[in-house]
């Protein structure tokens, strides 16, 4: 056991002291800027610092712990068949769920109409930022613009290049098919081989916990970097295009995705966004789910009391290609461009938006500003220059942040909605645990 000493807030709970931290680094980002010096010492260097320990040690241990996870997962699964019908439901659940997710989005942007301004088109009043061709440039490379691109990364030629590059997907399907065959292997080296995948598992889990005890002081340095980096003042231009996507992904978080925990669930929403808190504020804070996940696996199994069986199978393969958030982002944003670009928006142009963002919030990483890429490829779809993703520039890094909680909240209430559909009577009815005082 290690000591329960926090690296704040002693005796605070986990998730209690993350908030704190967000507010403390809220306010230290606030009263510095770029080239603000603490006793001579640059002060922005070391947010970034804390921040960037903080995110690279998830980091770290993201690919050792999601592959053995899906692969002990996947050992003591049963009958191939449970295989295939979990695989099916949590497709349709995924895609269920991103579809409403951009319909939501849809609808609101069509009510409030950001980009329409006075009833004439925003293009001029928000002017184009100077930088467009720079990301344009920098953001290349985010993630899988088309389809086939998305199958082509399934099957990676090299799977330590995958890894490398940080492709999920294809590390995913080869520890799907791993775990499946490990299950069948007999005698004295699939026992072996068994216990040695679980005992990797449970060592990187240990190390997850650990890094987890670190996560105020890493939040704290995020969000103190972010804030004196882009200011709030920034968003004032665009305040009604920020209210929207706030709006839009509120209605999905708190709306759609609430009542499927209840209807479809039979359990108390509230319990679950409370056992989710630290991952959700994490996600908010580090705008990757990807970095998230170790800490999304830990909440929805030990405070959710989803299987591992079941969260082991549902989350890396929802970290990777369930994005509720930034599909609902991507329409509401190509929408918003068009209406600002004053151009004709058909029911078919709609439609191809709606399309366009499913399938692109699949490829898109789950890292920040990914969203971007997936945007450009829309714009390009409907006929619109990429140059025109300028225009929502600004506002990206707080909204990543939102939609990456969106993303990380949405893999979440698929993972219980599984667990409740194949009958796991635990979910969300053990007393909650906390996350800081216990190992693997
Ligand atoms: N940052 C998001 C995530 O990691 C992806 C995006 O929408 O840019 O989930």
């Amino acid at each position: 056991m290690l000591p329960a000493i926090l690296p704040l807030g002693f005796g605070m709970k986990l998730h209690h002291q993350i908030f704190l931290a967000m507010l403390l680094g809220g306010l230290a980002g606030a009263v510095t800027s770029e080239g603000s010096q603490l006793f001579g010492v640059p002060v922005l260097p070391g947010y970034d610092l804390i921040g960037t320990l903080f995110i690279n040690a998830l980091k770290m241990v993201v690919i050792p712990l999601i592959t053995t996870a899906i692969m002990s997962g996947l050992m003591n699964v049963g009958e191939g068949r449970n295989l295939g019908r979990m695989g099916m439901k949590t497709v349709l659940f995924y895609m269920g769920t991103s579809l409403m997710a951009i319909l939501i989005g849809l609808l609101v942007v069509n009510l409030i109409a950001p980009g329409i301004i006075d009833g004439q088109p925003a293009r001029d009043l928000l002017g184009l930022s100077a930088d467009t061709q720079d990301t344009l440039q920098s953001i290349e490379g985010r993630g899988a613009g088309d389809f086939t691109q998305i199958l082509v990364q399934m099957l990676p030629p090299n799977l330590f290049q995958a890894a490398a590059q940080g492709q999920m997907l294809g590390l995913i399907v080869f520890s799907l098919m791993f775990g499946y065959f490990l299950r069948t292997l007999g005698g004295e080296p699939g026992a072996a081989l068994r216990n040695t995948i679980e005992g990797i598992y449970q060592v990187t889990l240990s190390i997850t916990m650990l890094i987890i005890r670190f996560a105020p002081l890493g939040v704290f340095g995020l969000i103190a970097a972010t804030v004196s980096r882009t200011g709030l003042d920034a968003l004032e231009p665009l305040a009604l295009f920020f209210i929207t996507v706030l709006l839009a992904l509120g209605l999905h978080m708190f709306g759609t995705m609430m009542l499927l925990i209840r209807v479809l669930g039979r359990r108390s929403p509230l319990r679950h966004l409370q056992a989710m808190t630290p991952a959700l504020l994490t996600a908010f804070s580090s705008s990757s789910s990807a970095a998230t996940l170790p800490l999304t696996m830990e909440c929805v199994q030990k405070r959710s009391g989803v299987s591992k069986r079941t969260s082991s199978f549902v989350l890396p393969l929802g970290a990777t290609v369930n994005m509720d958030g930034t599909a609902l982002y991507e329409c509401v944003a190509a929408l918003f461009i068009a209406q600002a670009y004053g151009l004709d928006l058909s029911l078919t142009t709609q439609f191809i938006i709606v399309l366009t963002a499913l399938i692109t919030s699949i490829g898109v990483a789950a890292i920040p500003a990914a969203s971007l890429v997936a945007i450009t490829v829309i714009l390009g779809v409907i006929g619109l220059p990429a140059e025109a993703i300028g225009l929502i520039l600004v506002t990206d890094r707080v909204l990543d942040m939102c939609r990456t909680a969106a993303n990380v909240w949405g893999d979440s209430v698929c993972a219980v909605l599984l667990a409740r559909s194949e009958g796991e009577e635990d979910v969300l009815r053990q007393p909650m645990r906390e996350l800081d005082l216990e190992q693997g």
